[in-house]
């Protein structure tokens, strides 16, 4: 049975992190003209509401998004994200926090498509109202993303954008997305593949970002952002990880500017800090 629902933590540093990346990403798939894929193989609810429900109760989004919501001096990865997120809130007040579903409809154009899984029984309900005008370019799959992917790839148009961002509650999580991304490679080998993975004192999470580098030697980029020191009792993110295979040749770049600034807006304590690395084809 799942507990996790992400409206807890929507628009958090990890939320942070990982839609400023994927939104660099798609951005850059659509300065060609030929169609491509988004494929969320944990797709979530797709907008969450922060002044209302769980989100209001934890208000991570407050150290998140919250401390680049005001600022006109952001570097463009991070000006972007955050124009993103306040077009889903025309009257200035942060109201609605998009998910990566919701991000990605409105960057898509009309020759591209997006195939969602989710498999809760309430955040598939609220994921399928929530695009419920969004006619064929948008498919909506109540099941598992991991094994539900496989019949997806490759896709037609062999341009995509895959997203693997599961909870890690379930500590088969990451073999399962490592996995996920070695079958994704041998369907479609050059597909962009981006990971999302959380930074906790669990073993699992220590190890798995030497383990995503050795899928393959090269043509990845691996970015953290650390908030804060681990914590003493071992419990709670202290930040997260987005590895990437094939990413477009400007993520590092923009990357290198965002996340020093990442670590000062976001940053809880001397613990706060940044990796970039990348290795190209
Ligand atoms: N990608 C979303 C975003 O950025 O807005 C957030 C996704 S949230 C971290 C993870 C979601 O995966 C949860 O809604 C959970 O119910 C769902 N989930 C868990 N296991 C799954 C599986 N095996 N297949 C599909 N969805 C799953």
């Amino acid at each position: 049975m799942l507990s996790y629902r992400h409206a807890f933590h929507a628009g958090n540093h990890a939320d942070v992190l990982k839609h400023a990346i994927v939104i660099q990403m798609l951005q850059h798939l659509g300065l060609k003209d030929k169609s491509y894929w988004y494929i969320d193989t944990h797709a979530g609810a797709g907008v969450y509401a922060l002044t209302e429900g769980f989100a209001a109760k934890t208000a991570e989004f407050e150290t998140g998004i919250g401390r680049l919501w005001e600022r006109d001096d952001l570097p463009p990865l991070l000006a972007d994200y955050v124009a993103e997120v306040k077009a889903l809130n025309p009257d200035g007040a942060m109201r609605f926090y998009p998910g990566s579903p919701y991000l990605a409809w409105r960057i898509m154009r009309e020759q591209d498509r997006m195939r969602l899984f989710e498999l809760h029984s309430t955040e598939i309900e609220v994921l399928r109202h929530n695009f419920r005008d969004a006619g064929r370019r948008a498919m909506i799959y109540a099941g598992d993303g991991f094994d539900g992917i496989k019949a997806l790839l490759p896709p037609p148009p062999r341009r995509a954008l895959v997203l693997i961002d599961p909870s890690y509650e379930d500590k088969r999580d990451y073999a399962r997305t490592l996995d996920c991304l070695a079958e994704g490679l041998k369907r479609f080998a050059t597909g962009t593949y981006a990971v999302w993975y959380p930074l906790v004192t669990r073993m699992e999470s220590q190890r798995f970002a030497d383990q995503l580098k050795a899928i393959r030697p090269t043509g990845w980029l691996h970015a953290s952002l650390t908030v804060k020191k681990p914590p003493e009792d071992g419990l709670g993110l202290f930040g997260s990880g987005m590895f990437v295979l094939n990413p477009p040749y400007t993520l590092a770049r923009d990357l290198k500017e965002a996340l020093p600034r990442l670590v000062e807006l976001l940053g809880e304590d001397s613990g706060a800090s940044f990796k970039l690395e990348h290795r190209g084809d």
